[in-house]
């Protein structure tokens, strides 16, 4: 970029959280080149309003108000997701949102015309048709913030076709190899496995989240959404993506071209590069809060396969995004009350592949062809998984 660039608007949905968090940090050491314009969140209304009174937005939304009287100027309820994705003065949208309630904002923001910044893969899992169909309309475009689709993205700098499957198509590309760290779990038995507590889950080795994507990355369910996430990505066939278990969590993803050469993206395990990279794609700044990366401190670096049998989630996931239709909305709905059931101690870890499981035996084939229709299989699903015993 030049140094008369221009200020880009940055509207950030889901500003209290891990993402968001790190974002607000990443923004605000490039003062010079992004604004923030709109700022949302959930139920976090201090740390919502802290953050609104350093960087002074346009909009400010609370998605939950819960009855109480919002500040002056704020903007109460789950509207005001679309209103912020879609705000005149954000170029950029950054959705940090977790879960299915992601879906709107990137669709809205996406006809809108706006450079979507994704971290809420679940929409794009959920929706992958829609979104698609969004952006070919609008004219807005996905740029990925999960780590492992970042790097992809990178490796494949001047392989993207103006035409194809997907929203970033992929010319030349054999296979693409998806890292995964395998969680706190990597090495555990299915019987240890089977009695892991709440605190064995969120104890993630290399990485800090969010919790709900915390437990994600315990039972694979988080490889399982990003596999789908990188499908309707790059439009690469689920039989040429892998999944590669490397506990460093040093190499962030692999792409294999058609002459059998393979580039990797390597990095320490920090969400600073992706999500800086997601705002200024494909442009490159210096930023002195990146952490630098040591090969000989981060050596050795190490890679196994995925116990698959250990695992069951990856592959109920893997089959849902090769089923299509309905079933990926299913597998994300299903996964998102199960955790939920599991973080409130109402179901044991198995019980998440177990609810999953029986989710998509009963709904796979819910009809999936417009968004009331997936909402309806999305709502199914989460009731579906309130029940199970
Ligand atoms: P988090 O739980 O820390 O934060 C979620 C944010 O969304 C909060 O600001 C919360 O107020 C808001 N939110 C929650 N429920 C909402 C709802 N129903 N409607 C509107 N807003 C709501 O989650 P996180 O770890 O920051 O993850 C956010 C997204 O980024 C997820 O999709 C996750 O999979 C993805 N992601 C996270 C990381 C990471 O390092 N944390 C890495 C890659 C991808
Ligand atoms: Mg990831």
């Amino acid at each position: 970029m030049s140094s008369a660039a221009e200020v880009r608007g940055v509207a950030l949905l889901g500003a209290t959280g891990s993402i968001g968090e790190t974002a607000r940090r990443v923004l605000a050491r490039h003062a010079d080149r992004f604004r923030v314009v709109a700022l949302t969140a959930n139920g976090s209304r201090d740390a919502l309003a802290a953050a609104a009174a350093r960087l002074a937005p346009a909009m400010v939304g609370l998605v939950s108000p819960n009855g109480t009287p919002l500040p002056p100027g704020w903007r109460g309820g789950p509207e005001c997701l679309v209103e912020a994705a879609t705000h005149p003065d954000a170029a950029i949208v950054l959705n940090a949102v977790v879960g299915a309630a992601g879906l709107d904002a990137t669709l809205a923001a996406l006809r809108a015309g706006k450079r979507v910044a994704l971290a809420n893969k679940e929409s794009l899992v959920m929706g992958g048709a829609l979104v698609q169909r969004a952006a070919r309309e609008g004219g807005g475009a996905v740029v990925p913030v999960d780590s492992e689709h970042s790097a992809l993205l990178q490796c494949v700098s001047g392989r993207i076709a103006t035409e194809g499957e997907g929203l970033l198509p992929l010319t030349g590309v054999r296979r693409v190899v998806i890292t995964a760290s395998g969680g706190p779990f990597r090495t555990w038995s299915s019987e240890r496995i089977r009695g892991a507590q709440l605190a064995d889950a969120l104890a993630h080795p290399t990485w800090s989240m969010g919790r709900k994507i915390t437990v994600d990355s315990a039972s694979l369910a988080n490889k399982a959404l990003e596999v789908i996430e990188a499908h309707v990505l790059f439009g690469v066939p689920y039989d040429r993506i892998e999944v590669v278990v490397h506990p460093q969590s040093i190499v962030h993803s692999m792409v294999e071209f058609d002459d059998g050469s393979v580039l990797a993206q390597l990095g320490v395990p920090s969400m600073e590069l992706p999500i800086l990279y997601s705002l200024t794609y494909p442009d490159r700044l210096e930023d002195p809060g990146v952490p630098r990366f040591d090969p000989v401190a981060s050596s050795p670096l190490t890679f196994e396969s995925v116990r698959d049998a250990v695992f069951p989630t990856l592959g109920l996931g893997i089959a849902a995004g090769r089923r299509g239709g309905a079933a990926p909305a299913v597998f994300n709905a299903a996964n998102e009350a199960a955790v939920a059931r599991f973080l409130d101690g109402s179901l044991d870890f198995p019980g998440i592949p177990g609810a999953i499981g029986r989710a998509l035996e009963r709904l796979a084939d819910h009809p999936a062809n417009d968004l009331p229709a997936l909402l309806a299989a999305d709502a199914a699903a989460r009731a579906h998984v309130k029940e199970y015993r």
